[in-house]
């Protein structure tokens, strides 16, 4: 195992403590493959979560882990009608112990910093990352330090960072800027950082695409999906799942690798902008706005990552509205019966987007990334909704209500 930037080739000791090389580029993980034997068939009676795929994971002692992962894949009949697709999948990360695909990643992330003997982790968050770094901290006994955006989170995601013990502390100003701060607080104290910057934690989340196959196998035409789907905000998780199905590929358990597909918000899609104008590199969005708090990110800090990622593998990325985010949040709730906050459901506004235009062909298989839980964000879900009709506790008042709605 070795550390590798990605812009200059170098290839750093793996126990160097560093997230990006001296040029400043982004470091990835490398194993050696070619003694790496990996066979799903003799694994088959082991059930998927983070940890069976540990050959491929960089922690080789006990580590900290709440299950994670070995999340449902749901075939999706009903919505792939509405969109165009026959075979659709959506992969629902929701399920995870925190509600988010960030545990995959912190079991990785904490157990790597417990390993270095650092009794501090510390990260800027949208909310997931601080609430599942928080659990793990917990579990490992470690302290945890959170920089949130005043005012930009969603409430479920404050209350799990609070309860699980973090210190945590809302900065006057965007995710952006708070992740910048949080970068030199850790350089200047010795705290661990845990934003997607840090390779440890994108080798978790590659574990998406060893499930998804896993999960497809004997299911499906293939046990490869010609395309992923998924909402890009800090842009870790698109190249991390990529990097997961390059090491299957790499290693013969499949044959192919999916087109990645990055759907953002149109008002914060610095990815979008630069593949669709073919800029080597993004241009930042100074003031980031969405409903879609998780990606409400104008710097994405992997960024030439998930442009190679979503580049190599001959994918696309396109931006949708929030009006087209909340009713993809919807359709997916009722069509399907999954509940996820509105980041997630953006990845099925893409979708639908992307299939209306031409540019998705109905007869490939797709598997959309549900990021988050529905419960992550209930403001939003109230603001969108008619809230409950009251009535008095009589059986007239209540028939009246149930069959004459209007006029109550
Ligand atoms: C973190 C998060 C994202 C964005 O993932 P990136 O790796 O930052 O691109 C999307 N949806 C949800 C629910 C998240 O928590
Ligand atoms: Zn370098």
């Amino acid at each position: 195992m070795y550390l590798e930037c990605i812009n200059c080739g170098r290839k750093h000791d793996i126990s160097a403590v560093m997230n990006t090389c001296s040029c400043d580029g982004l470091l990835e993980i490398k194993y050696d493959l070619s003694k790496i034997s990996f066979k799903l068939e003799e694994r088959a009676n082991t059930p998927p979560h983070v940890w069976k795929y540990r050959e491929l994971l960089p922690i080789r002692g006990s580590p900290i882990t709440l299950m994670e992962g070995g999340t449902p894949l749901y075939r999706c009949k009903r919505l792939g009608e509405e969109c165009g697709i026959k075979e659709l999948y959506v992969k629902h990360e929701g399920m995870n112990p925190t509600g988010s695909f960030k545990d995959r990643g912190m079991t990785v992330g904490v157990s790597r910093a417990l390993e270095l003997g650092i009794n501090t982790v510390a990260c800027a968050s949208t909310g997931n990352t601080s609430a599942s770094m928080a659990i793990y901290a917990a579990k490992a006994g470690l302290a945890a330090l959170v920089l949130l955006p005043s005012g930009y989170v969603a409430l479920g995601k404050i209350a799990q960072a609070l309860m699980h013990g973090a210190t945590v502390l809302s900065i006057r100003g965007n995710f952006d800027k708070a992740l910048t701060l949080i970068q030199k607080v850790c350089s200047e104290q010795g705290f661990y950082l845990l934003n997607s910057v840090n390779p440890y934690r994108l080798e978790g989340q590659k574990t998406i695409a060893f499930e998804t196959v896993d999960q497809l196998n004997g299911r499906s035409r293939t046990n490869t999906p010609d395309r992923v789907i998924l909402p890009v905000g800090n842009a870790g998780n698109i190249s991390a799942i990529y990097k997961g199905y390059r090491e299957f590929h790499e290693l013969g358990v499949i044959e192919s690798v999916p087109m990645m597909t990055g759907i953002q918000a149109s008002g914060s899609a610095p990815i979008t902008h630069a593949i669709e104008t073919g800029a080597a590199a993004i241009e930042p969005v100074a003031h980031p706005e969405t409903v879609a708090t998780a990606i409400r990110i104008g710097d994405p800090i992997n960024a030439p990552k998930a442009l190679r990622a979503i580049r190599e593998s001959h994918g696309l990325a396109t931006s949708v509205t929030d009006e087209e985010i909340l009713k993809a949040q919807k359709d997916l709730a009722r069509l399907e019966g999954i509940g996820v906050e509105p980041a997630s459901a953006a990845s099925i506004a893409g979708l639908r987007k992307l299939s209306h235009a031409g540019a998705i062909d109905g007869d490939e298989v797709v598997v959309c990334i549900a990021t988050g839980h529905l419960l992550k964000d209930p403001e939003t879900v109230i603001r969108s909704s008619h809230p409950p009709v009251e009535v008095s506790a009589d059986l007239n008042s209540l028939y009246d209500a149930i069959f004459h709605p209007q006029s109550t």
